[in-house]
C-alpha cells in the first residue's frame, strides 16, 4: 500500500516502515561516526533496554550496540501491521534496529509486552539467563500514559499542573495555527497516579527482580532519564504531575545505591534535553517551547537528537576516564547546552511573541514538524513516499 501521515492531534496513526528504517541507519550513522574518533573506553557489553523502541531508549540501545559492540534485549510495547493498518513506527524501528545489528553480527532480541508485568520481567530474566548469562547496563527509558498493576488495576498518568491552573498554547500540526489550552491543577490523586506510571517504582522492581535471579554482572550500571527544563516549562512539567513522578526517580536512585552494591553496581538519573519524541509530543504547551529551541540552538551549532545526546551519554560521562558531570542530587547532567543563558533567554524573549502569522519565522516550527513527521518515519529524504510498500515486516520476538 502507499502510506501517508495521518495526524490526529498530538498522535500519527500511521507510520512509513522504510523511513523509520532511514532513522535507524541516520542514528547507526550518527554512532560509527563518534565511533571513527576513538573507540568508547570500557563501554558496556550486555545491554538490557526497557522502553527501547523510541526516543531515548532506542537512541541508548543504537549507542550501546554500535558505540561498544554490546549484545542488547529491548523490551517496548509496540504493534505489528494488521490489515491496512500499519504497524507503530516503534515496530518498524526496532525491526530495522534488529536487522542492521544482526546484520554488524551483533546479539539482538526482543520482547514486545508490558514492562510493568512480571510476566514480561521473568520472560527477560529467563532470556538473559540463557543466551547472556548476565547483563553489565539496564537502560530503563519507559514513557506510558498508563501502568496496569498486579492486581488488574490501571493507574492512568495525567500532564497536568499542580495548586493553579495552567494557560498557554500548543500547535495544530495539520494547520499550524496556534491553540489555547488551558489545564485545571491535578487533584491529589492524579498526582498520585501519575508516580505510579511515570516514577520509579517500576525500575526499582526491575532491579530487584534481575538482582535476585543473580543476572546483574559485577560493577553493573543502570539508567533513568529525566527532564528538569527551564521557568518556560516548569509551570506543565517540573512543577507539574510528570515533575513529581521525575522528582520520584532522584528518590529511587538513592533508594537503589544499596542493593546495587551487592553487586559493586550504580544507578543513576540523567538529566537529558528536551526533544520531539513520542511521550513529549503529548505534553500540553511543548510544541512552541520546543519549536523555538530548536530555533536558537540550530543557530547557534548546538542541537541535538536523542542519538547525539546517548552518544554523549556514554563517551563523555558514564564510560568516560572523566569524573561524572552531577548536579548536587548526584543526576548526571546532559542539558548543559539547552539551558545555556543565550538559548533560554531568547526562549524567555520569544515566548510571549509568538503568533499565528510569526510562528515560522520566530520560532522553527518546520524543524519542530519535520521531526514528528520524521518520528513516524515520514518526511525522510531518499524515501520515495509514493512508492507501493508492504506494511508487513516481520521480527522475531522472544515472547511472540
Ligand atoms: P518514547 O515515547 O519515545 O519511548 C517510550 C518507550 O516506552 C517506547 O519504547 C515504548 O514502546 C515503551 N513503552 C511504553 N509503555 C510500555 C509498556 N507498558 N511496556 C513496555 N514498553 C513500554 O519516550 P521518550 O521521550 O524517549 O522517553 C523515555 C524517557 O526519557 C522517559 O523517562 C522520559 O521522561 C525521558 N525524557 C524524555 C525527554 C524528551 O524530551 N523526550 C527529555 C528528558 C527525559
Amino acid at each position: 500500500m502507499i502510506i501517508s501521515p495521518k495526524i490526529k492531534g498530538f498522535l500519527c496513526t500511521t507510520a512509513h516502515p522504510k523511513g523509520c528504517e532511514m532513522d535507524v541507519l541516520q542514528q547507526i550513522e550518527h554512532v560509527e561516526r563518534v565511533k571513527g574518533q576513538g573507540l568508547l573506553a570500557q563501554g558496556p557489553k550486555k545491554v538490557l533496554v526497557v522502553g527501547a523502541s523510541g526516543g531515548y531508549g532506542l537512541a541508548s540501545r543504537i549507542s550501546a550496540a554500535f558505540g561498544s559492540e554490546a549484545a542488547t534485549i529491548g523490551v517496548f510495547f509496540e504493534r505489528p501491521a494488521v490489515k491496512k493498518r500499519t504497524a507503530s513506527a516503534g515496530w518498524y524501528k526496532s525491526a530495522a534496529f534488529t536487522k542492521q545489528a544482526e546484520a554488524a553480527g551483533l546479539y539482538a532480541k526482543n520482547l514486545n509486552g508490558d514492562a510493568f508485568s512480571s510476566e514480561i520481567k521473568q520472560a527477560t530474566i529467563d532470556l538473559i539467563k540463557q543466551d547472556l548469562g548476565q547483563i553489565d547496563m539496564l537502560i530503563y527509558s519507559l514513557a506510558a500514559p498508563a501502568r496496569t498493576l498486579a492486581d488488574g488495576t490501571v493507574v492512568k498518568s495525567a500532564l497536568k499542573p499542580i495548586g493553579k491552573s495552567f494557560a498557554g498554547a500548543t500547535i495544530d500540526f495539520n494547520s499550524a495555527e496556534l491553540r489555547s489550552i488551558s489545564l485545571p491543577p491535578a487533584e491529589p490523586q492524579e498526582v498520585a497516579d501519575t508516580v505510579k506510571v511515570m516514577g520509579g517504582e517500576d525500575w526499582e522492581l526491575w532491579v530487584h527482580a534481575l538482582l535476585e535471579a543473580g543476572v546483574l554482572a559485577e560493577g553493573c550500571i543502570t539508567t533513568n532519564y529525566t527532564y528538569l527544563g527551564s521557568e518556560a516549562t516548569w509551570p506543565i512539567y517540573y512543577h507539574g504531575t510528570i515533575g513529581k513522578a521525575k522528582e520520584d526517580l532522584d528518590r529511587a536512585a538513592r533508594a537503589l545505591a544499596q542493593p546495587m552494591q551487592a553487586v559493586n553496581g550504580k544507578a543513576y538519573v540523567a538529566v537529558m534535553k528536551g526533544l520531539m519524541t513520542q511521550a513529549a509530543s503529548a505534553i500540553p504547551g511543548m510544541a512552541v517551547y520546543l519549536s523555538l529551541l530548536f530555533k536558537i540552538m540550530k543557530q547557534k551549532g548546538t542541537h541535538e537528537g536523542c542519538i547525539e545526546q546517548t552518544t554523549r551519554l556514554f563517551r563523555d560521562q558514564l564510560f568516560s576516564a572523566q569524573p561524572l558531570n552531577v548536579d548536587q542530587q548526584d543526576r548526571i547532567r546532559m542539558d548543559e547546552l539547552e539551558l545555556a543563558d543565550e538559548i533560554q533567554n531568547f526562549v524567555k524573549a520569544q515566548w510571549d511573541l509568538v503568533t499565528d502569522e510569526n510562528l515560522a519565522t520566530i520560532s522553527d516550527f518546520a524543524g519542530y514538524r519535520e521531526a514528528f513527521l520524521q518520528m513516524h518515519g515520514f518526511a525522510f529524504d531518499g524515501v520515495d513516499y509514493a512508492a507501493e510498500i508492504d506494511q508487513n515486516v516481520p521480527m522475531n520476538l522472544v515472547n511472540g
